[in-house]
């Protein structure tokens, strides 16, 4: 049989709860959406758990279980992956922070925790500690969006067992980083010799002299959190036997796609915003299914509204997530095996993800279409698919586009 090509859509946070004010329905069933609808009563449709049932899944442990990794084996934390996508090269064993310039007066006592939330100078900032040496420890920082670091520590026999050296609160000082075991204590050493190391080199540094001078907070330490171990995952690409490329704005998902090997592609407009060119991504996503075997589409905007608590807002950007599967579908090849799915769901009740499972479709030559109409929360419930965890939808995508190797003889 030919092998077929996967495109794999992930909508971030997509699915909700039936709220009051829409009439007891979901934010998807709200939404007129005839290009997904149309997917869906041509496809094979069902419900997906992203870890496990009622398991609240953050967006990088659930995308881990979408490209077919067993996440409570191989996570190992946010750091690395938000490190991987700010454009850090990792290696294995690499202790990766994520953290913020922050304003401090003379006693580290923190005035403002995100430097007045600083747009610019960042880069010339994380320019300025990035090479350090602690002893033998290498240091790479890169500057993410606004006042958010990206911190690489680089060395032999670190460890990730260390604690925040940011207090999270104004007033108290930066904290020391403890060792959380014994094998731990030179990886702190480091961290709190970086502390001190940050505060002397950006104490003085142009960009915070010419902010002192506007009368605004200087970005005068990067205080850490969360670190984690690069993890040594085997790339998809020889896991799976496939090419692989993924299109998505937010720096934590194209994190994801350089530690499991899949080439992320820049797209102008593809922001992880509100305001992102769907239109453009879809294009990008045709473009590369020419060349790659599994290209993954990913879009923020739906966990955004989620996480805001903006049913109107949510209901509006599945109108162009829907016009953006209209335009995939009009100039779809006929070999690409389409799934349409979410990471988990993102309620406008709760404000943040659920462990309710989210709706799938799969499309294609070949799938056993079934009786569902809609593609929502409820509808594809009665699907064939029935109920299955994240991890599986790979298989799936791998048996259905002919990708499969046999189990047994
Ligand atoms: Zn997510
Ligand atoms: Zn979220």
């Amino acid at each position: 049989m030919d092998e077929r090509k996967i495109l794999l859509v992930i909508f971030d946070g997509l699915g909700d709860r039936p709220l009051t004010e829409l009439g007891h329905k979901t934010p998807l069933e709200s939404t007129p959406k005839p290009n997904l609808d149309w997917f869906a009563a041509n496809g094979i449709n069902g419900l997906v758990d992203p870890i496990a049932p009622g398991v609240v899944a953050g967006s990088d442990t659930s995308h881990l279980a979408l490209f077919g990794y067993d996440p409570r084996e191989v996570y190992t934390g946010r750091g690395p992956f938000e490190a991987a996508g700010v454009g850090i090269d990792l290696q294995p064993g690499d202790i990766a922070f994520r953290g913020n310039f922050a304003s401090v007066d003379e006693d580290l006592r923190i005035t403002d925790r995100r430097a007045g939330r600083i747009r610019e100078g960042t880069e010339e900032l994380a320019k300025a500690l990035d090479g350090l040496r602690l002893g033998r420890i290498r240091v790479t920082v890169r500057a993410g969006t606004e006042h958010r670091v990206a911190l690489v520590l680089r060395g032999r026999g670190l460890s990730p067992k260390v604690s925040d050296t940011d207090p999270h609160e104004i007033g108290a000082k930066v904290l020391d980083a403890k060792p959380l075991e014994t094998a731990a204590k030179p990886t702190a050493k480091a961290v709190n010799a970086f502390t001190k190391q940050a505060y002397k080199v950006l104490k003085s540094h142009p960009v915070n002299r010419a902010r002192v001078a506007k009368g605004e907070p200087p970005a005068n330490i990067s205080v850490l959190r969360g670190a984690g171990i690069y993890p040594d995952l085997m790339p998809i690409t020889e896991r799976l036997h496939l090419t692989a490329a993924g299109i998505a704005g937010v720096a934590l998902i194209r994190g994801m796609f350089r530690t499991v090997g899949i080439d992320p592609i820049e797209v102008p407009g593809a922001t992880g915003g509100l305001d992102t060119n769907m239109i453009a991504k879809a294009d990008a996503a045709l473009e590369a299914l020419t060349t790659y075997d599994l290209v993954v589409l990913h879009v923020k905007a739906t966990d955004l509204c989620g996480h805001d608590g903006k049913a109107s807002e949510k209901i509006r950007v599945i109108e162009r997530m829907d016009a953006m599967m209209g335009h995939l579908k009009s100039k779809l090849p006929s070999d690409v095996i389409v799934a349409i799915t979410a990471d988990h769901s993102t309620p406008v009740a709760v404000k943040d993800h659920s462990g309710d499972p989210v709706p799938l479709t799969i499309f294609g030559e070949g799938v056993r279409v079934d009786d569902v109409l809609n593609f929502d929360e409820r509808s594809v419930a009665h699907g064939a698919l029935g109920r299955i965890r994240g991890q599986d939808v790979m298989s799936l995508l791998l048996d259905i586009s002919n990708r499969a190797t046999k189990y047994g003889a």
